[in-house]
């Protein structure tokens, strides 16, 4: 039987009819080289952050049962019309939604988990002789059978599910940059390809702001053992392929330097010091499935004192998460303060483990430049700074430039991302 390929296209990939008909084109050619293929699309350019702004101008919070199914709308739009553009190439295709196409999820709108993917109805039009093309970013819940997103970048996700449900030689990733770079090649355009990647450091960095891919695909894509290759939508040139195991010969002390500007921190004063109280307040929050991210806690100093608890959440969650915590209010803590413009800056390496003093240079350097560290959190392969939203992209410049993390490969020789 022809090998399944899966090839997913982000939004800049498929941003206008020309970028449309060249991932069509794409596609063929796979399909032509003797490959069954399944095609992902994103939605179109800023399509999804149009749509979350035309919900803002009706509603101060936008219902998530609605705003999933407004949402759920840019991915059928790109798969309509590169299934169009197929057809004008001589091949039958055909576009799924994410419910037609057996995404089944959990009933968390606006964040949904993927929990099966029956993919019977993509088998048999593959087995039709048809290219099928997957509305990515969504599903359909288990119980109420309601259309369901999977948060920002979920197309990533669909891919990667997809891929293993129908054991899929490769899910090819295809982006507007070349594959993982050392830093985000945005910010600074001497970062490095890097050729390959392990499933350890990649998770890292995908958790730490590195949007190139969704942190929940590299999970997914771990469990399942798919393999990623992530690469450019513009040029024909090899990416970065994750692998369960780093290459050992590129095992340098730090692989990359990510980042975020979508932080926000709350800060509760006053926790009584006694059993139960972190467990309130994380309770509280997971019930209305916000994320957290870094947690610093004090034991208070003096005997009866009270603790002092300083989380950050994704911005976009903070308003959820005060009002998941203001009925605690006295018992729980005695004041909540918040800060809405924070950032973060993390480095990324396996080779980190077994070599002391990583800590103490990613300070030194912050110092020099002048950058105040708020919060610090570390894995046995990461160290993140909480810092102000507007010295992260200073930050990160320092750092990958003190931990020699240029050379060849780097974006300057690429064409230019408005291509
Ligand atoms: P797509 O629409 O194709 O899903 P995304 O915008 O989600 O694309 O992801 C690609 C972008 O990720 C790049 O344009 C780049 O700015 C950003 N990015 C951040 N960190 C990295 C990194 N370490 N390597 C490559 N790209 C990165
Ligand atoms: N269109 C969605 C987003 O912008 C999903 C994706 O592109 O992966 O986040
Ligand atoms: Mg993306």
């Amino acid at each position: 039987m022809e090998p399944v390929i899966v090839m997913k296209f982000g939004g800049t990939s498929v941003a206008d009819a020309q970028r449309i008909k060249h991932a069509a084109r794409r596609i063929v050619e796979t399909r032509e080289r003797g490959n069954r293929v399944v095609a992902v699309l994103s939605a179109r350019g800023t399509t999804t952050d149009e749509l979350i702004a035309m919900a803002e101008e009706v509603s101060a919070v936008p219902d998530p049962r609605e705003m999933d199914m407004l949402l759920s709308t840019g991915e059928r739009i790109s798969c309509a019309l590169c299934a169009m553009a197929i057809h004008d190439l001589g091949h039958r295709a055909i576009s799924l939604t994410g419910s037609q196409a057996g995404i089944v999820t959990d009933e968390s709108h606006t964040k949904a988990r993927i929990i099966d993917v029956r993919a019977d109805r993509i088998t048999r039009a593959l087995d039709e002789d048809r290219i099928v093309l997957v509305a990515g970013f969504q599903g359909v819940s288990s119980t109420a059978r309601n259309v369901t997103t999977l948060g920002r970048g979920g197309s990533d996700t669909t891919a990667v599910a997809v891929a293993a449900a129908l054991g899929a030689e490769v899910c090819e990733i295809y982006t507007d940059v070349r594959g993982v770079y050392t830093a985000d090649p945005r910010i600074v355009p001497d970062a490095r390809k890097l050729p390959s990647i392990s499933f350890e450091e990649m998770l890292e960095m995908a958790a730490s702001g590195a949007g190139v891919l969704q942190l929940r695909s590299v999970e997914y894509a771990r469990n399942h053992g798919v393999q990623i290759h992530c690469r450019s939508s513009f040029e024909d040139t090899a990416g970065t392929v994750v692998l369960a195991e780093g290459d050992p010969m590129e095992q340098p002390l730090i692989t990359a330097v990510t980042h975020s500007v979508a932080e926000a921190r709350l800060t509760l004063v006053g926790v009584p010091d006694e059993p139960g109280a972190a467990a309130r307040i994380f309770q509280a929050l997971a019930q209305v499935n916000v994320n957290v991210d870094m947690i610093v806690q004090n034991e208070p100093a003096s005997a009866g004192g009270r603790a002092e608890i300083s989380f950050t959440v994704p911005r976009e969650d903070l308003r959820t998460a005060s009002a998941a915590l203001e009925p605690l209010a006295g018992e729980s803590f005695t004041e909540m303060s918040r800060s809405e413009e924070m950032g973060k800056v993390s480095i990324v390496g396996a080779g980190m483990r077994s070599h002391p003093g990583v800590a103490a240079k990613v300070f030194t350097v912050l110092a020099e430049e002048g950058v105040n560290i708020e919060m610090i959190a570390t894995s046995p392969i990461k160290i993140s700074c909480v810092i102000a939203r507007d010295r992260v992209e200073r930050a990160v410049q320092a750092l990958h430039g003190a931990f020699e993390l240029s050379g060849p490969d780097s974006i300057s020789e690429e064409q230019p991302f408005t291509a």
